[in-house]
């Protein structure tokens, strides 16, 4: 990358590839010689539509998803989610499934008990949010409407490696993706709900991704703001109002270079690998590092991690960000390290990171 450019390990929003930046940057003043700045431009203009029809066919082909799924590109975030899901899925009195792995999921529960019954059938609150329910150990209601995930936790790096199955046959699958959206191949028919903020992955803040199986767009509780009624975006092709149109372009472009990059499978073999230099040089640390997220469930996206002598977490900090490497404090929530290592984010930087992490603990440890 750039010797102008940090490595920025931030989760949200977060890195974007160096060659989306660039021809953005490229194409900022006058988009293809159209005289306008993508900013500029009627999103009813001939310009847009061609942005927003390449950017939902790209990602279609990323993520292979079936004819039957609509793709909406709506504004509000994932939190905005957490009320859309209910009010457009269910009536107040349905009951519906959540399992509440971490901070996310455990929002999106609290927001669904405004529009309909939520219960929380698994939570890992108890163990500080460093494990993933045995599927078939849990008790779902046998009516619910649905069953809520979060497939990735963001804050406690604790990732979804299969599926659960709603065990009412008519129930349907959600999973707020956003944290590991687009970074391995998801069988999208498993789902009736995907959606995911874009600015970890997949482009910047404002622009929130929803994919969702055609019959569940129906009419929504009757009280649903328009913004989030799924049926009228659906209808209006996510031109209903104004979208975030810059933010759809940039999306676009990282679609593109996902692309270019041979899709989610060679993507996911990258961030494996990822993955796999960090958390094992945490692991063989001799406990100088320490991440207490079960293996089996560590998240490819967000590696959580603390100091055996927590009082040098300042110090690491400030190391690093004196070596180009920023936005590796935890969250505030759960304090110590957090390296949020999403698809943008290179294995040179990855390596530079372990390289800084091995030198700090033979000078400190
Ligand atoms: N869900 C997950 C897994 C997240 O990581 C975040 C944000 O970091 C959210 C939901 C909330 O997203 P937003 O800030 O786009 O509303």
């Amino acid at each position: 990358q750039s010797s102008d450019r940090v490595f920025n390990f931030a989760a949200g929003p977060a890195t974007l590839p160096e060659i989306v930046l660039k021809k953005a940057e490229s194409e900022l003043y006058n988009w293809r010689g159209s005289g306008m700045s993508v900013m500029e431009m009627s999103h009813r203009g001939k310009e847009f539509l061609s942005i927003i029809q390449k950017a939902e066919s790209d990602l279609r082909a990323l993520l292979d998803i079936p004819s039957e799924y609509a793709v909406l590109f709506l504004q509000g975030g994932a939190t905005t989610q957490f009320a859309s899901v209910p009010l457009n899925l269910c009536n107040p009195d349905d009951p519906v499934d959540y399992i509440v792995t971490g901070s996310w999921g455990d929002k999106a529960f609290k927001e669904a008990t405004k529009f309909c019954k939520p219960t929380v059938i698994w939570s890992g609150k108890s163990e500080k949010y460093t494990k993933i329910p045995d599927f078939d150990a849990l008790e779902q209601n046998p009516s619910a409407k649905y069953l809520h995930i979060c497939t990735n936790e963001t804050i406690h790096g604790v990732e979804f490696k299969n599926y659960p199955t709603p065990k009412n046959k008519d129930a349907i699958l959600i999973a707020d993706m956003s944290s590991n959206f687009c970074s391995k191949p998801v069988e999208v028919s498993k789902f009736g709900v995907i959606y995911a903020g874009a600015q970890k992955n997949v482009g910047p803040s404002g622009v929130t991704i929803v994919i969702i199986r055609k019959d569940l767009i129906r009419n929504a509780q009757p009280t649903t703001p328009v913004m989030l009624d799924y049926k009228i975006h659906a209808e209006n092709n996510s031109l209903y109002n104004t979208p975030p149109c810059y933010g759809i372009y940039m999306c676009g472009l990282v679609f593109e270079d996902l692309l270019a990059q041979g899709g989610l499978v060679e993507i996911e073999k990258k961030n494996i690998k990822k993955g796999q230099l960090l958390y094992d040089t945490i692991d063989q640390s001799n406990g100088f590092y320490r991440c207490p997220v079960e293996k089996s469930v560590r998240s490819l996206m967000n590696v959580p991690f603390t100091l055996e002598k927590s009082e040098l977490e300042a110090e690491f900090i400030k190391e690093a960000a004196k070596e180009n490497m920023v936005q590796l404090k935890g969250h505030r929530s759960v304090g110590g390290m957090r390296a949020s290592i999403y698809n943008a984010m290179s294995l040179a930087g990855v390596e530079k990171l372990v390289a800084f992490m091995k030198d700090f603990q033979a000078r400190h440890g």
